[in-house]
């Protein structure tokens, strides 16, 4: 490891600051990002433009799961370059069917509907449990009705901050669309009580990403799953973050055996290099939908054909669900053996961890000031959580360092007081 850790506390470099600057004076202010700013990348790690190394430790909140420019999806990529990158959907391009193939093996699903970014996939997904519920289920027109769980994180659009329970997310975006049941995640009993004749879907994290790595009791899934099947729901699972790779599965639910009737896929699907997402149905539901009822001009297109396929072909190789399994149960047990005055709960699973900080430790942001200056990219959720979510290529001793420069950074700020 080369990375830089003489650099005096606080310093932001000229260059750094330069281009902070310039991004605040013509940007929105719609994200705080930590001050750094990337310049290259490989694998677990990246340089900034001052030339200092850091291990990312977020991976793109897991859109990085198999690292920075994994030279099989690279070269994907590249190939596709340079023979035809988009069609739109109004022709058919000799990637599609391959694509759709692929991605129908993986998730064992009978079809594939591609889209872009995680929020689109789960929009998708609702549209299609409410056409499934009046086409299939017979719920009397515009009543469909959804159940969603408190702390979720399904992305930005207006219908789904419209069922956030984050007063950041939502307030002054209203008003919102109608149909949606909030119950607290990880309980069956309130979730099952939540549903009506009408209800056409229930939507859900297997494991909370941005509420902090939040992992439901177990036998919660399979409960979910047996309500769904009772009542004749959909279980939309949303494994935009928790998917591919990153719990030490191909997907979360697979840790209970669930299989929920519609997965929703994004962020590692574009193998770090493009936006990717998608669903994946069996024909009964993915069926409801006809031409001209959904899409998207760039869903589907053969440079995110080309790259997903190669992102399958990494995760049918089982080798980054087992990495991350077994170096997921390293950095548990090392974050689960901090001082407990530093470190409160420690949530997650595989390579993914929720750090909460202790009663009277400073504020997770100020912790990740502290690990950026330390050489390791990590971001705070809430006031007192810190999410390390490394790419799957991460190595034991890269992760063993990170730690020992989470301890570090935590005592960094307690003493500084
Ligand atoms: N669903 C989940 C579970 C997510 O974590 C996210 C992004 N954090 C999204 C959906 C939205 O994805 P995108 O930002 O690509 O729209």
């Amino acid at each position: 490891m080369t990375q830089t850790t003489d650099r005096p506390a606080s310093a932001v470099t000229p260059t750094t600051e330069h281009e902070l600057e310039r991004a605040e004076a013509h940007s929105a202010h719609n994200y705080h990002p930590l001050p750094v700013v990337v310049a290259e990348a490989e694998g677990a790690w990246v340089t900034d433009v001052d030339g200092k190394r850091y291990l990312d430790m977020l991976a793109g909140y897991s859109a990085l799961n198999f690292g920075h420019r994994h030279p099989a999806l690279v070269e994907a990529a590249k190939q596709q370059l340079d023979r035809v990158t988009l069609t739109s959907r109004a022709f058919q391009h000799d990637g599609f069917a391959a694509f759709c193939e692929d991605l129908s093996r993986l998730t064992g699903k009978q079809a594939v509907l591609p889209m872009n970014t995680g929020a689109e996939a789960v929009e998708t997904a609702l549209k299609l449990a409410r056409k499934w519920g009046y086409d299939v289920k017979g719920v009397p027109a515009d009543t469909a009705h959804i159940v969603v769980a408190g702390e979720n994180f399904h992305g930005r659009t207006i219908a789904i901050v419209g069922f956030s329970t984050d007063p950041d997310a939502r307030d002054g975006f209203g008003p919102f669309a109608p149909g949606f049941t909030v119950v607290p995640y990880g309980d069956a009993e309130a979730l099952a009580a939540a549903i009506t004749p009408s209800t056409v879907g229930v939507l859900l994290e297997p494991v909370q990403g941005e509420a902090g790595v939040v992992v439901p009791p177990k036998g919660y899934l399979t409960a979910v799953r047996d309500i769904c099947t009772r009542e004749r729901v959909l279980m939309l699972a949303d494994e935009v973050q928790s998917g591919l790779g990153r719990t030490g599965h191909t997907f979360a639910c697979d840790a209970e055996g669930v299989v929920p009737d519609v997965y929703v896929m994004g962020k590692a699907l574009g193998g770090g290099i493009l936006p990717v997402s998608g669903i994946a149905a069996d024909r009964d539901v993915m069926d409801v939908l006809h031409p001209g009822q959904h899409g998207s001009t760039f869903g589907g297109n053969p440079l995110a054909c080309a790259v997903a396929r190669a992102v399958i072909a990494l995760l049918e190789t089982g080798e980054p669900q087992a990495r991350s399994r077994e170096l997921g149960e390293h950095l548990h047990a090392r974050l689960r053996a901090l001082p407990s005055d530093l470190v409160g709960e420690v949530r997650g699973v595989g390579l993914w961890a929720g750090v909460q900080l202790a009663d009277g430790m400073p504020r997770a942001r100020l912790v990740c000031e502290r690990l950026l200056e330390r050489g390791v990219l990590a971001k705070d959720t809430h006031e007192h959580t810190i999410r390390l979510a490394p790419p799957l290529v991460v190595t034991r001793e890269e992760l063993d360092w990170a730690v020992d420069q989470l301890e570090a950074a935590i005592l960094d700020d307690a003493s500084r007081g």
